[in-house]
């Protein structure tokens, strides 16, 4: 099952903790900002991703909500 991932890098603070959980989602740029590891130019757009702890612990965890997760 998966579900629906959007990632908003205006908001990260390049904290570095979603790669930490979930680092075959998610990934940075050189300044250290959000964006997904497989698709480094989607962040306008939700993304299917895997409906996996590491994902939920990623969004649950991100302190300023740069991760969207849809049901
Ligand atoms: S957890 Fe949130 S604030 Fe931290 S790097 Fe990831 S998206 Fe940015």
């Amino acid at each position: 099952m998966s579900r629906l991932c959007k990632i908003v890098p205006e908001r990260c603070i390049a904290c570095g903790l979603c790669a930490l959980y979930a680092p075959e989602v998610f990934d940075y740029d050189d300044n250290g900002v959000v964006l997904f590891s497989q698709e480094p130019k989607a962040y306008q757009q939700f993304i299917a991703v895997k409906d996996q702890e590491d994902v939920i612990k990623a969004y649950k965890r991100c302190p300023v909500r740069a991760i969207l997760l849809e049901k």
